[in-house]
């Protein structure tokens, strides 16, 4: 009997306030279905070359999944780096609001906002796994989603790809000494470890590196992978390609929206957003997984390369050099201690979690 009471009770409960839904929604003229109707024609712009396989195609398979699941109502053009913006106007565009939206690498931005590094990046940081983690599941969007606010920008993950190559180089490195004097084009916090080493670190865009290390402008160069270096043709340049890429393991690409024009958009669509971008994040790291190897094959055996890893103590000694080149950011900059410490708490659980997890697993491979 009383169970039938709470039933009609529950019922009646349902019925008001599905009305009074309708009813408030109409009076104020801004039910979901109505601003549903609404359309928007938003820009993309990203950092990439046109064209540009993966993280380009990446960004025009996102915008048209968006497009499909919106039924045509959410329309994202993409444009490629210089045809609306130069790519490294992407952070300032979309935070002014001139385009709703960029992609590319929050380590770009580490001039506004150095602890943006921790984003993208770290040497001897996280893999694409451990970052997945961290981002999604452990607290680090929401810090990074705290970091961009006073910028206008809601970031989002999207892209990775993998472990990359620790670079080209037109000599062997056998030791630390073999760094010393190099002019090597690395950015962000790798530049600033090599630096430590003797090397000479330099910026260039990714359609500069090829003639500049051809012509000796530089000894050596990092790019992604075996899959993008060898469209750039570094292989014609340089005969020694080194690996792991301890400085960048895992790196993340970025989505950013313009804060108000995010804050327009109806929560289904604003759902939409966030579902793509994290299937986006998905297809461009199974893609780079599944071509690397290919391509590395082609450069060893068509091309005559010589894929080498970096000797032990170099390694140590980088590893070394990174500590040091972290605590000393950290000491110059607020946020990036805050960031650090954040990172390395959670880097703690999931280094702890791997050893007994994925190392573990591919050590039992190697028995
Ligand atoms: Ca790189």
């Amino acid at each position: 009997m009383e169970d039938k009471k709470k039933l009609q009770r529950r019922e009646f409960i349902k019925k008001v306030g599905a009305g009074s839904l309708v009813a408030g929604g109409l009076a104020a003229g801004t039910t979901p279905v109505r601003a549903a109707r609404k359309r928007f024609n938003w820009k993309l712009t990203t950092t990439w070359p046109p064209n540009f396989p993966i993280f380009q195609d990446g960004v025009k398979r996102f915008a048209k999944d968006v497009k499909k699941m919106s039924g045509g109502k959410l329309n994202i053009s993409v444009f490629a780096s210089g045809e609306l913006i130069p790519a490294m106007q992407t952070f300032d565009a979309v935070s002014q609001g001139s385009v709703q939206m960029g992609h590319g690498a929050g380590y770009y931005w580490i001039g506004k906002i150095p602890a943006a590094a921790f984003f993208t990046a770290v040497p001897f940081g996280m893999n694409a796994q451990g970052m997945n983690a961290w981002l999604y599941s452990g607290g680090g969007l929401a810090l990074w989603r705290e970091i961009y606010e006073p910028f206008n920008l809601v970031p989002f993950p999207m892209g990775n790809t993998g472990v990359q190559m620790g670079g080209w180089f037109r000599k062997k490195i056998e030791s630390v000494a073999d760094l010393k004097g190099l002019k090597m084009r690395i950015p962000g916090l790798g530049g600033k470890v090599m630096a430590k080493a003797g090397v000479n670190p330099v910026l260039l865009a990714g359609g500069e590196i090829y003639t500049a290390l051809d012509r000796g402008t530089i000894d050596a160069t990092e790019w992604v992978g075996p899959f993008h270096d060898e469209r750039l043709g570094l292989y014609r340049a340089a005969k020694y390609y080194y690996y792991p890429g301890w400085h960048e393991p895992g790196p993340t690409l970025e989505l950013t929206i313009n804060r108000e024009a995010w804050e327009e958009l109806p929560k289904e669509f604003q759902l939409i957003i966030e579902n793509a971008a994290t299937a986006s994040n998905l297809w461009m790291l199974s893609e780079f997984e599944a071509r690397n190897l290919d391509s590395l094959h082609t450069l060893k055996n068509k091309y005559k390369v010589e894929v080498l890893e970096f000797p032990a103590d170099v390694i140590k000694q980088l590893r070394q050099y990174t500590a040091e080149v972290l605590d000393e950011e950290a000491k110059k900059d607020a946020t990036f201690k805050k960031v650090y410490d954040a990172y390395n708490a959670y880097r703690k659980t999931n280094d702890a979690w791997n050893a007994i997890s994925e190392a573990s697993y591919a050590k039992a491979l190697r028995l």
